[in-house]
């Protein structure tokens, strides 16, 4: 498991067996996501699929501009990707007129694109930035694609159908929570978590005898979370925030009471409490993730799980880990 990000600004996990590849969520830039790799070790060619959590910014980002120009697969649940498509798609009220004017506006548009497909590679040559390397979107205008002029491949050839649709993709495959599926030789177990988006899921993944599983992004750890992630050899866990630093933080009170409820995120006290209460105390390593930078401390969500596991700890076993928003952990390999 080599984490490339994970927080509030982005959250992207590689996973790998020795034959099988996926990255779970996309959440920073397309190039970013190539950045961070590269600087993880990680080869982007060797993925053989994207897996996604849930539709929130900050696991989407990158997805469609990193699935196209890596061209393989993306799964997630159906209502995640409904809810995707329908983010991208721009919420317009038009008038009958407008309404035909654009349909024939985009008759003509495909027209063209089919006259000047042939065009666009030579076009994608002159759209590589001076170090060669082709261009993705700003990674501070995620949402904005700029999905006209930009190349998806790294050959240069463009997907013409990504023009006229913000959310094509190579391929979509449909997963759902509690039935198992297979990608290569990585066995994966979806589980619903309980979070403010259409259909949130965290994964466990089973592979030569390991299992790592990754819970984040929730308001509470419900009994299906708990077993769901029971004998994991890795577990990435959210420990979001400080209750205390919450309570008397920045964020407005609206959204202090979207954090705290049953669909928010975890607190360093709720993955404490988990951790002391109800863990096997099995894992090789526990990393806390999706630390908020507003609300917590690195090194209060890591007293607080390790007084948690208390006793359990050992050399061998239970190290704690922090995974930032800024750099990738080193890979962890079992
Ligand atoms: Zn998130
Ligand atoms: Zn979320």
């Amino acid at each position: 498991m080599t984490v490339l990000a994970s927080g509030s600004k982005g959250n992207s996990t590689v996973v790998a067996s020795s034959r099988t590849r996926v990255l779970v969520d996309a959440g920073l830039s397309c190039r970013e996501l190539l950045r961070r790799m590269a600087v993880a070790g990680e080869d982007p060619a060797g993925l053989d699929a994207i897996l996604i959590t849930h539709e929130h910014l900050d696991h989407v980002a990158g997805l469609a501009v990193l699935a196209r120009r890596l061209r393989i697969p993306v799964f997630f649940t159906e209502p995640t990707h409904r809810a995707w498509v329908r983010m991208l798609t721009p919420k317009t009220t038009m008038s009958y007129a407008k309404w035909l004017d654009r349909l024939q506006r985009e008759k003509e548009d495909r027209a063209a694109a089919i006259a000047i497909e042939s065009a666009d590679e030579l076009a994608a040559d002159n759209r590589r930035d001076a170090s060669g390397a082709l261009r993705s979107e700003d990674p501070n205008a995620p949402l904005e694609l700029p999905i006209e002029a930009e190349p998806c491949d790294a050959d240069g050839a463009t997907m013409p159908a990504a023009k006229a649709d913000p959310s094509f993709l190579p391929a979509v495959e449909y997963f759902r929570a509690g039935t198992n599926f297979a990608i290569g030789d990585i066995g994966i177990t979806p589980f619903t978590i309980p979070h403010d988006a259409a259909d949130p899921c965290g994964f466990v993944f089973e592979a030569e005898g390991i299992r790592m599983a990754l819970a984040t992004d929730l308001g509470y750890m419900p009994p299906n979370v708990k077993q769901a992630i029971a004998g994991s050899d890795v577990l990435l866990l959210e420990s979001n925030h400080d209750l205390e630093m919450l309570r008397d933080g920045p964020y407005p009170w609206s959204v202090k009471q979207r954090v705290l409820s049953r669909v928010g995120h975890l607190s360093n006290a709720a993955t404490a409490e988990f951790l002391a209460r109800d863990y096997d105390g099995g894992a090789a390593y526990i990393v806390l993730g999706h630390l908020s930078e507003s609300n917590n401390v690195p090194e209060l969500a890591r007293i607080s799980a390790e007084e948690a596991i208390g006793g359990r700890m050992s050399l061998l076993g239970n190290r704690v880990l922090l995974a930032a928003q800024s750099e990738p952990l080193a890979p962890i390999c079992l």
